[in-house]
């Protein structure tokens, strides 16, 4: 929503890192005006810094100003995790309940640095209705770029249920059981306000569930109505027949190898390893109740995932950044939205500048702003980090917003005020 406090924002002093990948420099003065940067560099005349009235001053010093995070994988309405006392099986199954929690947990992320996320489905139309309430400035939360229910068939992630019960309404897959179908629920989705459309081949990775023939036909259809697509694959056929279609963007693809990564690099098609919720899944996924054998497999792609990164990084695939934050219990919220560029640093060769670059400048294609969004610069849209402390020294540093001491989101500061703790405990139990 365009900011329309008249006053003038200005950030002095501190250390810029711009999000383009530019060394980090010293910073003389940051000027917003509206929901958008309007200069970067000398303080432009006309401005009286005296003017409390008309101008708004941040003193940076000794500080790190770059731009807000975009995680590119977060879930909000899948009923996870679990509240207390509350009946739910796999999640909650009243929509009303499920979209308050999501305003919530949008809430949450917001204040760990993240100002943009891109939702790969959700339950009902819960992310179309709570994007256009934060853009409306009902609530404050992060900019929300959505797709509504995974599309799935027989056999893929989301049709978890066995084929006489379906797939309700209140879980995250819809059931297409052929082409016909899978077009059908696009437009049934695009008409309703998505974004992008998510299609949904296996779990882990293990049989290619959607046919590239079929996978094309939805890529067609979703561009035909101005939406775009991206597809949970994690295998190595998948994701080849995927980047041959002609899908925007592949999330995972943590099966792939050189050959099939080399078909994603001559497609130009971009990947989001979203290796966090691996990582994250290996530490702490026995004791959230996943079993032996799913562990052994949660393993297998991060191990897989691992040497993605570095042949991505190779080939020049463009990665971008995501967690999959809300897929689980074991993924909460708030807590793990910057985990993506240490992992990166640590195992998959890039520098924290690179990291950070694909956080923000490369981030900005998952939430539809390319350009827009990710590069403190005059023009783009206002969305700026301060910390005290170096992400380039430590990038540790932009986990679970402790070094935050200002967020600006769209021109405005946010409130960081830290939620009660009964209720932030609820949130993220
Ligand atoms: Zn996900």
């Amino acid at each position: 929503m365009p900011n329309t406090e008249s006053k003038t924002l200005v950030i002095r002093n501190g250390t810029l890192i711009d999000g383009s990948g530019a060394p980090a420099a010293e910073n003389t003065a940051v000027v917003i005006q509206g929901n958008r940067i309007t200069s970067v560099g000398e303080l432009p005349g006309g401005i009286n810094l005296e003017d409390t009235a008309t101008v708004d001053v941040i003193d940076a010093a000794g500080q790190w100003i770059m731009p807000g995070l975009i995680d590119g994988h977060c879930h909000l309405s899948f009923g996870m995790p679990a509240v207390p006392g509350y009946a739910s099986a796999r999640g909650t199954i009243n929509p009303g309940f499920s979209a308050v929690r999501a305003a919530r947990n949008a809430q949450t992320i917001l204040r760990s640095g993240v100002t943009s996320v891109s939702i790969p489905g959700g339950t009902w139309f819960i992310e179309v209705g709570l994007r256009d309430a934060i853009s409306a400035g009902l609530i404050q939360g992060p900019r929300i770029y959505t797709a509504g229910r995974f599309i799935v068939t027989y056999g893929s992630i989301g049709d978890s249920e066995p084929s006489w019960v379906g797939t309700p309404e209140h879980t995250f897959g819809v059931l297409a059981i052929n082409v016909s179908d899978m077009i059908t629920e696009v437009r049934r989705q695009t008409k309703h306000g998505v974004d992008f459309i998510k299609l949904a081949d296996s779990t882990w990775g293990d049989t290619q569930t959607i046919a590239k023939e079929e996978i094309t036909a939805v890529v067609e259809e979703a561009h035909r109505r101005n939406a775009r697509i991206s597809i949970h694959s994690r295998g190595a056929g998948s994701t080849k027949a995927a980047a041959e279609a002609g899908v925007d963007w592949i999330m995972h693809a943590d099966l792939a190898t050189e050959a099939e990564l080399y078909a994603v690099a001559e497609a130009g098609v971009r990947i989001m390893p979203t290796t966090t919720f691996l990582f994250e899944a290996l530490e702490v996924g026995k004791e959230k109740g996943r079993s032996d054998e799913e562990m052994d497999i949660i393993k297998r792609n991060a191990d897989s995932a691992v040497n993605v990164l570095q042949i991505a990084r190779s080939l020049g695939v463009k990665v971008m950044c995501g967690t999959d934050t809300g897929n689980s219990p074991v993924m909460p919220y708030g807590l793990l939205h910057a985990n993506e560029a240490e992992i990166m640093v640590k195992f998959g060769g890039y520098t924290p500048m690179e990291a950070i670059t694909a956080y923000t400048k490369d981030n900005a294609y998952s939430v539809g702003l390319e350009g827009e969004l990710g590069v403190i610069e005059a023009g783009k849209l206002a969305d700026v980090l301060i910390l005290d402390a170096d992400p380039l020294e430590d990038i540790r540093v932009l986990q679970g917003g402790k070094h935050l001491t200002s967020i600006i989101k769209d021109g405005r500061r946010v409130d960081l005020q830290a939620q009660p703790e009964e209720e932030l405990a609820l949130a993220l139990s």
